[in-house]
């Protein structure tokens, strides 16, 4: 024996690529260590050996060795625990699951690790797996990665004068500063986007809400426009790109206001 750690992890495949002749690239975020990137070697002339383990937003159990702290890890063995069967039979469910990986991905930074982001996107998939691609999960999955990742919009008081949004009537949301203030505090002018009290409340009630209860929020078709028209925005500003599942999604859906 060499000595060499075999280590265990939980994760969902986030990306991969091919990688010389016969193997392939592949990053995992895990429950355990966050994001993992290995090498696995003979991954593509060997389909059996990691079969359905290594597709995009797959839930897999690795079993990975490494010699450096940093850099690549060695995936010895990769088992899928969930390939998320109904989600891959429909495009609209794939595009969504595909987004929220890759949203997951840009909200996270190698070795960072987050027991709430790994059970939000078990929620998400979970959710998605079994429900409608309705564009409310969408929104509620950007919302709460939102909140997790230490990036919450101020949505339940105006910024500046703290008056509770049960008490506006007229709101709007400033991407730069990240929440909302009401009418007599800012003026709607350019630069702030108009949203109505209502669909405040309804994200504010999502944020901590059981995820199997998350169906009986009502969105109307006015709250998703308006709660899309400053999270995509809000996000890309983060984020500092626009990525490109989510414009292919938006199309599919005829979405494509905020794009
Ligand atoms: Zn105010």
């Amino acid at each position: 024996m060499t000595g060499k750690m075999q280590n265990k992890a939980t994760g969902f495949v986030l990306n991969f690529r091919d990688y010389g002749e016969s193997d392939r690239i592949v990053t995992f975020f895990t429950d355990q260590t966050g994001k993992l990137k290995g090498i696995a070697k003979g991954a593509r002339r060997s389909q059996k050996r990691f079969a359905n383990a290594i597709e995009p937003f797959s839930l897999s159990a690795i079993i990975f060795s490494r010699r450096r702290a940093e850099g690549l890890c060695l995936i010895e063995d990769c088992r899928v625990l969930n390939h998320f069967p109904r989600i891959r039979e429909d495009l609209e469910k794939t595009l969504m699951a595909s987004y929220f990986i890759d949203l997951a991905d840009s909200f996270t930074e190698e070795g960072a690790v987050s027991h709430r982001l790994f059970k939000h996107m078990s929620d998400f998939l979970n959710l998605l797996e079994a429900e409608k691609a309705g564009e409310s999960i969408m929104r509620l999955f950007e919302f709460r990665l939102l909140c997790i990742s230490g990036y919450e919009p101020t949505l339940g008081h105006c910024i500046s004068c703290r008056k509770p949004v049960e008490s506006l009537k007229e709101i709007s949301f400033g991407i730069s500063d990240g929440g909302i203030k009401c009418e007599k505090c800012a003026p709607l002018t350019a630069g702030r986007i108009s949203i109505s009290p209502g669909t405040a409340r309804t994200l504010v009630a999502g944020k901590n809400m059981p995820v199997e209860k998350l169906r009986r929020l009502i969105f109307t078709e006015y709250s998703l426009r308006e709660s899309r028209l400053f999270l995509v925005p809000l996000i890309r500003h983060i984020t500092g790109r626009q990525l490109k599942s989510l414009n292919v999604l938006m199309e599919v859906k005829h979405l494509t206001d905020t794009i």
